[in-house]
């Protein structure tokens, strides 16, 4: 279960400045973030030191998918790249000296955006291999929500989240002149 709690704007008092994963004293602030669309909302949370090492570690399984991952797309990048190369190069019909220079751009232009496109599915794939403790240290609280007046925060632990509702209260929706 999880407790959901809106606060005005996007300032928030946590309760004795305590690590919001395990309620001891908190060291230092981390930065969640919610984009949507152009918006993006921020809110500094406190942590301590080890459940910040928590939230950043990477399981084995992890470590492992990405090497994997990349060492593939690396491998696929420079065979895309060497093709568009020699495509290029042939299509010219000679080894002259401007055919070798466009071959060499748009090789490594295929072979960037090869690589670019592989590794935006690398970093979401890869996180599903987390381990328990790092996705629990993540998901301690996260902006679920928010509007121009309004931050919507979700706490993974319900006796934090009320203690923390307890402290912010109720968001109030300050009246705009129309
Ligand atoms: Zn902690």
């Amino acid at each position: 279960m999880s407790r959901v709690v809106r606060i005005a704007g996007d300032r928030a008092e946590f309760p004795a400045h305590a690590c919001v994963n395990c309620l001891r004293p908190a060291v230092r602030e981390e930065e969640i973030v919610k984009v949507k669309g152009s918006a993006v909302r921020k809110v500094h949370v406190p942590f301590c030191e080890e459940c910040i090492a928590v939230r950043r570690s990477k399981s084995r399984r992890q470590v492992l998918f990405e090497r994997v991952a990349i060492t593939n797309s690396v491998l696929l990048a420079i065979a895309a790249g060497g093709r568009t190369y020699y495509a290029v190069v042939l299509g010219q019909g000679s080894s002259t000296s401007r055919g070798w220079v466009w071959g060499l751009l748009l090789g490594t232009l295929a072979a960037s955006a090869v690589f670019g496109l592989l590794y935006t599915f690398i970093v979401p794939w890869s996180s599903r291999f987390r381990s328990p403790e790092a996705k629990a240290a993540l998901k301690a609280v996260t902006i679920r929500e928010f509007d121009w007046d309004t931050t919507t925060l979700e706490f993974g632990n319900d006796e934090y989240g009320d203690r923390f509702a307890e402290v912010n209260g109720p968001a109030q929706r300050p009246d705009r002149a129309a």
